[in-house]
């Protein structure tokens, strides 16, 4: 009998376009590496990405500033390297957007990475033996079904892994609370050499301080009281400065309304600036984000969880993938409390991600990369940033890339082979240095 308020989907048969060795969901900085890592051992490698480029939150939520990368090796560095030899690289590790959609899809193509845009993962379909026969996406092309041997979730939200049916944890432990979502933008109009004072160049937060004064000077309130202007060149700035507040990532009709709200804000702050006048009267929106930026979604049941004690305690594992360590960044749960960020008292003394919490605890053949991987609600805010997400995707790629060659599971796969592939001893050379 048909629930009340459902509809029955009759069922049809649905195509299969494909079937790869290894199947990445999710185009970011994880999913990226990832793919590259196991089109690169020779597999053959689909890379699906619900939007129009590759870059997640680099290009799509246009906030291309890369933190902890510095001590990690690997795609990460020849990614940052590429960009800088296109002369995209702005100060600091800031990088212009549409270069970086370019070099994207060229560093992955280069790699025989085979790359589908505009496709969204919707379903999960898994046999007797608890693993993912075949996905289902639906895009322009109506509902395709695509087969591989390893599948490896780099949606940042979890999305393929709760589908398969994985248990996740969302938020904090006692209530649920998410980090807020962002809508950035790309703005114009004004120097570099004008606005020195409001700019991100250093790591002290009195720009910040300053950019906050000018935006809720004639009594426009910002939800963000860190406002944080990047620079991209001397005349092109990112723009972050806008908070929405306990957006579940999992609901489209609330995604909807921050984003509206998002850019309504952004509008709100430039026009304010520009009334300001002075070296801000010609200021100009060149684009907000075609997402609004999410900074926490779900957080998949690995085979290990990291936790906050791991991350103070500056935990080493026997299979680390890359060290985490960049601070705990909890952006304001609760507006009523505060609209900054704080790391709540919890210090990091740099930590290890362990292979294990990317290896899913519920499907045999699943792994995750980025900030959707197994640890708690501090964890997550420290490891969530771009240079790790990379560190996972690459370690993924390879440990999917060997389960698939071995015809096992990725948890089968020795360490001691992806050890090899990661060349450890000149990782913790290059960390030295
Ligand atoms: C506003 C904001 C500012 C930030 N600032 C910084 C910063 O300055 N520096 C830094 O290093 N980090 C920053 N972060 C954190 C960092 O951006 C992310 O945590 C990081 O991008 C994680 O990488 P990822 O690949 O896991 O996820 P994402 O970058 O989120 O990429 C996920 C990709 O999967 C795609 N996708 C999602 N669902 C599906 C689906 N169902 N099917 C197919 N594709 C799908 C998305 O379109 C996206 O391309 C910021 C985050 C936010 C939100």
């Amino acid at each position: 009998m048909r629930k009340k308020n459902y509809i029955s989907e009759p069922s049809r048969e649905i195509p299969i376009v494909e079937e790869d060795d290894v199947i990445v969901c999710g185009g970011g900085p994880a999913g990226i590496c990832a793919a590259i890592a196991a089109a690169r051992r020779g597999l053959k490698t689909r890379l699906i990405e619900s939007q129009g480029c590759l870059g997640g939150i680099l290009t799509s939520g246009m906030m291309s500033n890369i933190i902890d990368y510095s001590n990690k090796k690997g795609i990460i560095q020849e990614i940052i390297s590429g960009l800088e030899k296109m002369g995209a690289k702005g100060p600091r590790c800031v990088f212009d957007i549409e270069s970086a959609k370019y070099f994207l899809e060229k560093i992955c193509m280069e790699a025989g990475v085979a790359i589908r845009l505009h496709t969204s993962v919707t379903a999960a379909i898994k046999n007797e033996r608890n693993m993912i026969e075949a996905i289902v996406t639906e895009s322009k092309s109506g509902r395709e079904a695509w087969k591989a041997k390893v599948f490896i979730d780099c949606t940042g939200d979890g999305d393929l892994a709760a589908l398969a049916g994985c248990g996740f944890d969302v938020g904090r432990e006692e209530n649920g609370e998410v980090q807020p979502m962002s809508m950035s933008a790309l703005i114009y109009g004004t120097k570099a050499s004008d606005i020195g004072e409001f700019l991100r160049r250093g790591s002290d937060s009195g720009h910040k301080d300053q950019l906050l004064k000018a935006l809720e000077k004639t009594g426009n309130k910002s939800s963000y009281s860190k406002p944080t202007l990047f620079q991209l060149n001397d005349e092109a700035f990112l723009f972050m400065a806008n908070h929405e507040y306990n957006v579940p990532a999992d609901n489209a009709e609330a995604i909807s309304k921050a984003e509206i709200s998002g850019r309504a804000e952004i509008r709100r702050h430039i026009e304010t600036l520009k009334s300001s006048g002075n070296e801000w009267k010609d200021l100009k929106i060149g684009a907000t984000s075609s997402y609004i930026g999410v900074r926490e979604g779900r957080r998949i049941h690995g085979l290990y969880k990291i936790t906050v004690k791991d991350m103070e305690e500056g935990k080493e594992h026997p299979d680390t993938v890359c060290k985490s360590t960049f601070s705990v960044d909890i952006h304001s749960t609760n507006q009523e409390k505060h609209k900054g960020y704080s790391n709540e008292g919890h210090t990091v003394k740099p930590y290890d991600i362990p292979l294990r919490a990317l290896i899913t605890k519920d499907v045999n053949n699943l792994m995750t990369a980025g900030r959707c991987i197994s640890g708690d609600f501090y964890a997550h805010a420290s490891y969530r940033v771009v240079g790790n997400a990379a560190a996972m995707g690459e370690a993924a790629g390879y440990c999917a890339a060997l389960a698939a060659k071995m015809n096992c599971m990725p948890r089968e796969v020795p360490w001691t082979e992806i050890a090899k592939i990661l060349d450890k001893e000149e990782a913790k050379k290059y960390a030295s240095t």
